[in-house]
């Protein structure tokens, strides 16, 4: 496979650094944590989807859209890159957000990612929580073209075989990266939710045939739904590249013990996880995914899950915008007695 023969728009700043948490690693004592830094891919505060979107605009522009729609949570950091990435391509953009945990809160339903996604210039219309989602974005699809418009609509998270190559690229970046480091990576660690970071992931993976096996946090699904969708993707994302059968369904793993009540809905592993990573390396993570996906990996190293002395990277998919519409359910920006 050759990623550059496929169309992409160059937007995200990489490589992404991929540095040691030595604080978190002494106060856990337990592995070497290091972080891969897709928090600060550049756009519009940073995140995992920029890289998926780079292959995904692409295709848009190839097709001739004016106008860029896509779908999720309320305070969707994919939305809010879609809609930063399409203003600086001149492309209109439309966003359909479910209110998937109902909170009614003027920062959860106003500040952080929605804020972005104004200031962008996206329109955006709401839908009830437990609404399909991608037929709901289907409609507005079939309602533009019959308006005349040319819309191109991305699927949630950005994940389909498009979207996923672009963690096909990270996961090669990333290697290429820990080789030219010296470093020998046992574990990679990243939260999973619409399923295209490990789908891509895993395709790229083995694609260079790193051997380095990958553990998907779950935000949302149960384990079986989660790990039937990323199996599902990785096995047309590899196709789509020309190399079927890549991904093995055992390479495929996901935990799915951390998402607590629902998705979006804060727990307080989460909220450990935010104020070790802010408080050790001044690192700031995301109450719905980074954060999740942290408390996964903090507990699997508690109960002893990776042995000393192994190199477990972290995927930091970003999100930290998110804090600000999430303030009301967060213990973490109370001040402590000197
Ligand atoms: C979307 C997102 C994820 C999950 O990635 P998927 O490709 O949807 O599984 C993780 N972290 C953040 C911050 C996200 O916005």
């Amino acid at each position: 496979m050759h990623l550059a023969r496929i169309p992409r728009i160059r937007v995200a700043h990489l490589p992404t650094p991929l540095e040691p948490l030595e604080r978190l690693s002494a106060a856990l004592g337990g592995p070497e944590i290091w972080i891969k830094r897709d928090d600060c891919t550049g756009l519009s505060t940073g995140g995992n989807k920029t890289r998926k979107l780079e292959f995904l605009m692409a295709e848009a522009v190839a097709e001739r859209a004016d106008v860029v729609l896509t779908q999720g949570a309320t305070q969707s950091n994919h939305a809010r890159q879609t809609a930063a990435f399409a203003a600086r391509l001149g492309i209109a953009c439309h966003v359909l957000l479910e209110d998937r945990t109902g909170f009614r809160e003027a920062d959860y339903t106003d500040n952080g990612n929605v804020l972005l996604d104004r200031l962008h210039g996206a329109t955006i219309e709401h839908r009830p929580g437990g609404t399909d989602m991608n037929a709901a974005l289907d409609e507005v699809r079939a309602r533009m073209a019959a308006e005349g418009r040319r819309p191109y609509a991305i699927p949630g998270g950005g994940s389909n075989p498009t979207g996923a190559l672009g963690y096909v690229d990270a996961a090669q970046e990333l290697m290429a990266q820990a080789d030219a480091m010296g470093l020998a990576i046992d574990h990679l660690v990243t939260a999973t939710g619409s399923a295209g970071t490990q789908a891509g992931l895993l395709v790229g993976l083995e694609g260079v045939n790193a051997q380095v096996p990958l553990l998907g946090i779950g935000v949302r699904a149960p384990r079986e739904k989660q790990e039937q969708s990323v199996y599902a993707l990785a096995c047309a994302t590899a196709e789509r590249l020309g190399v079927p059968g890549i991904v093995a369904r055992e390479d495929v793993v996901a935990n799915t013990d951390y998402v607590g009540a629902g998705y979006g809905i804060p727990t307080p592993g989460m909220i450990e996880a935010l104020e070790m990573f802010a408080r050790l390396e001044g690192i700031l993570l995301d109450p719905v995914y980074s954060g999740k996906g942290a408390a996964g990996l903090i507990d699997l190293v508690r109960k002893g899950r990776f042995r000393k002395g192994e190199r477990i990277v972290f995927l930091h998919t970003g999100g930290s915008v998110g804090l600000f519409g999430y303030g009301f359910a967060l213990d973490a920006p109370k001040e402590r007695a000197a």
